[in-house]
């Protein structure tokens, strides 16, 4: 019997990266999710899945540590079944602050976890999945925001940045994979309802913005996670190096 395609999600253990795992998981991808240290959370969702018929596992692994994500993806290399869809998810904001008052570390933080874990993730990805190193191809998504456009100033102008950042390295991978087999997209959500808020310090963020939205609410993680499934999908067979907002018009 032929095995399920792998997809592994990155911090998803909570918020969009549950969301996407539950929905890949039920388009017939064999899950693994990575979190940073929450594994009761991870574990939940992990039941959540086996309980609908699918098959998941959840690891400890953080994308900030190169060492960490190479023990991730030697776990997934042991997993019967061949990666073929990774999504970028996991991400930090921090507390709000000006770029006037940011540390040397608060900026090492945020960079190592959000842009190169990103980074090695798909390079460790990418060798597995390339037409041209012996794989089958596959599709990478990685998570943008639209404060990649609007800055986020007084607030986490480093965060904004780490984003930017990750639409330009969708734009250059995608065009360096592209004819090996591999899509590379992102998704850049606006207000999505999702404890990353509170870990920035401000739990009521999403209800907060809400009439500042076109659409006047705030997203949900299951929205974000429909657009990563269309990206991940052979419905976007044609479509690389593109990002899509998920952000009701912001
Ligand atoms: P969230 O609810 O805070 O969940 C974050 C997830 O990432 C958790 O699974 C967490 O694991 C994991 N994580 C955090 N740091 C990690 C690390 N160093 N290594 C590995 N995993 C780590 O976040 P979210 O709102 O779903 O956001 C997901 C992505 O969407 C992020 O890239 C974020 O920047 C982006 N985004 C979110 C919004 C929004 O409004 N929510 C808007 C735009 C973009 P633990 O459970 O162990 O902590």
């Amino acid at each position: 019997m032929s095995q399920p395609p792998i997809a592994l999600v990155t911090g998803g253990s909570r918020g969009i990266g549950a969301a996407t795992a539950k929905i890949l998981a039920d388009q017939g991808y064999k899950i693994v999710l990575s979190f940073a240290s929450n594994q009761q959370a991870a574990e939940v969702v992990v039941a959540s899945i086996m309980e609908q018929g699918g098959q998941a596992r959840a690891v400890q692994a953080d994308v900030s540590s190169e060492s960490e994500i190479l023990s991730l993806f030697g776990l997934v290399d042991q997993e019967t079944g061949t990666l073929s869809a990774l999504i970028n998810n996991a991400g930090i904001v921090d507390q709000p602050t000006s770029v006037a008052d940011m540390s040397y570390e608060r900026l090492e933080r945020m960079m190592s976890t959000n842009i190169i874990g990103s980074f090695l993730c798909a390079r460790e990805a990418i060798n597995r999945m390339a037409v041209s190193k012996g794989g089958e191809g596959g599709t990478i998504v990685n998570l943008s925001s639209a404060a990649a456009r609007l800055g986020s100033p007084h607030q986490y102008v480093d965060y904004a940045a780490s984003k930017a950042a990750i639409d330009t390295f969708t734009k250059g991978l995608a065009l360096e994979v592209a004819d090996d087999g591999i899509r590379v997209n992102a998704v850049s959500p606006g207000i999505i309802e999702t404890d990353i808020h509170a870990s920035g310090g401000l739990p009521d963020r999403a209800r907060d913005m809400a009439s500042s939205v076109p659409m006047k609410r705030s997203g949900t993680a299951e929205e974000v996670a429909r657009a990563i499934a269309f990206l991940v999908s052979a419905e976007s067979s044609y479509t690389t190096g593109t990002v899509l907002d998920v952000t009701g018009g912001r």
